[in-house]
């Protein structure tokens, strides 16, 4: 017994996270735009001894899918794309089951310490509609107490039928966070939600905390200051905090930007690289002492990135020149199914405490554009700097 543990034991440590992702890798499912009809033919596939079963269905009809396989008595619920326009999660657990389907000793030894939940795709329909919210408009992650969208009350089902000892709940964030004020952006970033207004760590929670230590202690290995922590505030209304005042553990998964990512590639290697570094964490069951500090020590997240920042550009302003700054952002609109990413003026000041994913030092060179001489919020970033570098859809050309 001693001996068998002590061998899963150096397995794990010997675990090269990278590796084993690039083995496992669904290629299937690539870029933003993920739906029922990527991933409905790898369940079916993949359903060998009824993994697969449907715990309800969307407001326009479409079905939830619940995946669950392994045999082992610790039981772990996760699902993603609750959000439809939050794929990147997705993509990660899919690489996950494909690894645990691999009947290497590691994956074997993971179906037989837990037994995993998965609802991959719990917002079909704003999958399909790349929208956060489900066809009726309604933020699930803000209906979990009240579950009047029927996605609300299969999420519900699962987890009052499966009784989880944990609950994974995997999200993806926009790239304006950063990683506290480093300059660094949040690419991954977690939270053990609150259980009360008063923000106190009970048993469950340090549970939960205890985990993301251990995941944030590999990711540092892979983005040093890149993750982030978010805030605590409790709302009842969210799932993770609903299911943490059901005293079970849980964790929420924030997927962000890592630079010049925007299909969320190399953040979905990094997501599942977590999860698979916090099960190795439950399994050890090691009690280490000061997590709590650890996790207070991750760099809470911080609204204070841009996609792309120009720096020192000379404007006309009131019959004047000034030298300003100003910043643009991507959009994300759905053409042709596949995401287009276009870039619009968002800000025009100084943008003190702010960085950029792109910066360009434009060393004071003349602001141009079509009819106009001064950038302005919301326009499409097509301008050109001194009339000979050229910025097409924010990006500088020459
Ligand atoms: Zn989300």
């Amino acid at each position: 017994m001693w001996c068998n543990w002590l061998l899963l034991h150096i397995k794990f440590i010997m675990m090269d996270f990278e590796s084993i992702f690039i083995a496992y890798k669904v290629p299937e499912l690539y870029g933003r735009y993920i739906t029922l009809d990527h991933i409905e033919p790898l369940l079916q596939k993949w359903d060998q001894n009824d993994e697969l079963s449907v715990i309800g269905r969307s407001v326009e009809s479409r079905p939830i899918y619940q995946f669950k396989t392994g045999t082992g008595k610790t039981r772990i619920l996760m699902w993603s794309q609750m959000h439809g326009n939050e794929s990147t999660t997705t993509k990660a657990l899919f690489d996950f089951l494909n690894f645990l389907r691999s009947e290497t000793d590691i994956a074997k030894n993971l179906l037989k310490d837990f037994t995993f939940c998965c609802l991959p795709m719990v917002n079909p329909d704003g999958a399909k509609l790349y929208t956060r919210e489900n066809a009726a408009k309604v933020d699930l992650n803000r209906d979990a107490n009240l579950l009047t969208q029927p996605e609300s009350k299969a999420l519900r089902l699962a987890f009052n039928q499966f009784q989880p000892d944990y609950c994974y709940n995997l999200h993806d964030q926009r790239t304006i966070y950063g990683a506290g004020t480093s300059g660094k952006p949040a690419t991954v970033s977690f939270l053990a939600p609150s259980y009360n207004d008063a923000r106190e760590v009970n048993t469950n929670r340090a549970k939960a905390i205890d985990i993301i230590v251990a995941m944030n202690a590999t990711l540092q290995k892979y983005i040093p200051g890149q993750v982030g922590r978010f805030d605590d505030s409790f709302n009842i209304n969210c799932i993770g905090d609903t299911f943490q005042s059901l005293n079970v553990p849980t964790i929420l998964f924030e997927a962000g930007h890592f630079p010049n990512d925007y299909n969320r590639e190399e953040t979905r290697k990094l997501i599942f690289i977590a999860l698979l570094s916090g099960f190795e964490s439950i399994n050890e069951n090691v009690v280490v002492s000061n997590r709590l500090e650890d996790y207070l020590n991750i760099p809470q997240n911080k609204v204070n990135f841009y996609d792309l920042v120009y720096k020192n550009v000379k404007i006309s302003y009131d019959c004047n020149k000034i030298i300003t700054n100003f910043a643009a952002q991507f959009t994300e609109d759905l053409v042709e199914e596949t995401i287009q990413f276009c870039a619009n003026i968002v800000q025009i000041d100084n943008l003190e405490n702010f960085f950029g994913h792109v910066e360009f030092d434009a060393e004071g060179a003349e602001f141009q554009s079509e009819n106009v001489n001064f950038p302005e919020i919301g326009q499409k970033a097509d301008f050109n700097f001194n009339n000979n570098v050229k910025v097409v859809n924010g990006i500088v050309k020459n």
